[in-house]
């Protein structure tokens, strides 16, 4: 077979592709295990193309007749709706996310010169000496957004599809997300690009290690304070900790959050992302004059967020009618209960096969016909495609990231009320805070007190949001981020920045 290239239209960008990488976006553009064709094994390829920054599967446009494969770069505008055309990166979701609100508050151009980009972005490439004895190199970035308000926060993942790109964008929405929750605390993320699935536990504390080593000089108790995300945990955070206290020669247990309880992590972490969610339910609720007694929910992704979701809003009186995970979605007319779903995810490793359930499709329950609606699994699953489509009044973003600016729109128009993710999903990081206090005071708190002060957090949070979206007459989203980019550029002013 021949393999030909196209190359796209910009070249100014180099980028270096794997032989195994090509065999994964075969896969994926065939959805069936495709081998590297022959003559490509072992060998690095080289593609050019800005279009490739971010997504390479999305920048890459397939086509095979029988005996020839030809793969080509597609820029952003020639990208084919639906085809395998380059998508809008996070980046560019978060900066016109941005530029909506800057623009509505007519903030003054150097403010947002400044806010555009993150201050800081450390690129790391470290060694981890894996069990075999080979040396791989790996890397890592930290981008450190804004730090008006308070020491940088934000978390760490391990992804293979971790970019500087897709780091950018992530600490730019902690800064709203730290400034919408009123925590005094401003916006980082990192990220190393691995797939800790294919580490053991030695190599996974070794990377985590070396990682930590490597941006140490930037982080700290009072300067930027990392904590768990995709693929890294507790276990990490106590990793994390150690390293810094070695460096430290001290017990620097303040310099991470999301740490386990015995070093100092805060009793009710983990449920405080859905807690969070579920508390801005009620709140919207209030405001919408709907009764949560007599409400439905379908939600999306049954993990970490979602399954707290489910428990605290049926505790609320909502009746679950849909739920999911990556292996599907179920349809329950009468009610999942929780406990029941939770057994059973338990027992077989999915919610499907709930008894009295119907199977359903991850689509089919973001446009099922419930009043509330919780994406909390991945991030652009509400787009310009499905978002007619979307039936619940209100949606509360327990991902990051799950609506695009162009669904955004349309469910406002068609009055459907979106609780932003920056809002929604904060009181993961707000319990993250509250860890923080409690290790730099050495004094803990009881599980009720940490959800109490979660409470008072979000409910004025919430409180200020709704007010600022009903003064300039816009969707909550952008109504959070006028509120958070106010108080950021307040910040800046204040401290003569600007
Ligand atoms: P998790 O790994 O615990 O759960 C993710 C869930 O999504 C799993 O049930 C998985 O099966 C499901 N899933 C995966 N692919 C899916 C698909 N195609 N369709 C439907 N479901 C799918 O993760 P989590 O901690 O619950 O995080 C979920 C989202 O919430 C992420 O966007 C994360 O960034 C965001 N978030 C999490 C926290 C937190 O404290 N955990 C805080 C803020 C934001």
């Amino acid at each position: 077979m021949t393999i030909r290239f196209r190359w796209g239209l910009f070249d100014d960008d180099i980028y270096l592709l794997h032989a195994s990488d090509l065999e994964k976006i075969l896969c994926t553009a065939y959805k069936k295990p495709c081998p590297v064709p022959q003559g490509l094994k072992k060998k690095d390829l080289y593609l050019s193309g800005k279009g490739l920054n971010g997504n390479m599967v999305g920048s890459l446009a397939i086509s095979q007749t029988a005996n020839e494969l030809v793969l080509e770069t597609t820029s952003k505008h020639e990208a084919a709706p639906g085809g395998m055309g380059m998508q809008k990166t996070q980046y560019d979701m978060a900066v016109e996310q941005f530029q909506r609100a800057a623009d509505i508050m007519r903030l003054d151009a150097n403010t947002q010169e400044i806010l555009r980009k993150p201050r800081r972005i450390l690129s790391v490439n470290f060694p981890v000496k894996m069990d075999d004895g080979r040396i791989v190199l790996y890397q890592g970035f930290r981008s450190q957004h804004n730090n008006a308000l308070g020491p940088y926060k934000g978390g760490i993942r391990y992804h293979p599809g971790v970019t500087i790109d897709e780091v950018k964008a992530l600490s730019m929405w902690m800064t709203w997300k730290c400034a919408v929750a009123g925590i005094p605390f401003g916006g980082a993320k990192g990220g190393v690009t691995v797939d800790p699935k294919h580490l053991s536990k030695g190599e996974n504390e070794r990377l985590s290690r070396s990682f930590f080593s490597m941006i140490m000089e930037i982080v700290g108790p009072y300067r930027d304070i990392p904590a768990p995300d995709v693929y890294t945990d507790s276990q990490t955070m106590a990793w994390f900790m150690d390293e810094y206290s070695r460096f430290e020669k001290n017990n620097s247990i303040a310099v991470v959050t999301g740490k386990p309880i015995i070093i100092g992590g805060s009793l009710g972490r983990d449920a405080a992302t859905g807690r969070g969610v579920s508390v801005t339910v009620r709140e919207a609720a209030k405001q919408l004059k709907m009764d949560l007694k007599r409400s439905t929910c379908a939600i999306q992704g049954f993990g970490n967020v979602g399954t707290y979701t489910h428990q605290f809003l049926e505790e609320m009186g909502v009746k679950v009618l849909a739920v999911s995970d990556s292996k599907g979605g179920i349809l329950k007319k009468t009610g999942i209960p929780f406990r029941e779903v939770m057994a059973h995810k338990k027992k077989t490793g999915s919610v499907i096969g709930f008894p009295g359930s119907e199977i359903i499709t991850n689509e089919d329950v973001l446009e099922m016909d419930v009043d509330i609606l919780v994406p909390a699994a991945l991030e652009n699953v509400i787009t310009g495609k499905n978002a007619r489509s979307i039936r619940a009044k209100l949606v509360a973003e327990g991902a990051n990231g799950p609506t695009s600016p162009e669904a955004d729109d349309i469910l406002f128009h068609n009055g459907q009320h979106v609780i932003p993710d920056i809002l929604a999903n904060s009181g993961g990081v707000s319990t993250s805070y509250l860890e923080w206090v409690q290790n730099l005071q050495h004094l803990y708190w009881s599980l009720e007190e940490v959800d109490n002060r979660l409470e008072v957090i979000l409910v004025r949070a919430f409180a200020e949001v709704w007010k600022t979206s009903s003064s300039h007459n816009v969707d909550m989203r952008t109504g959070a981020y006028i509120h958070a980019i106010g108080k950021v550029s307040d910040a800046m002013k204040i401290r003569g920045w600007v």
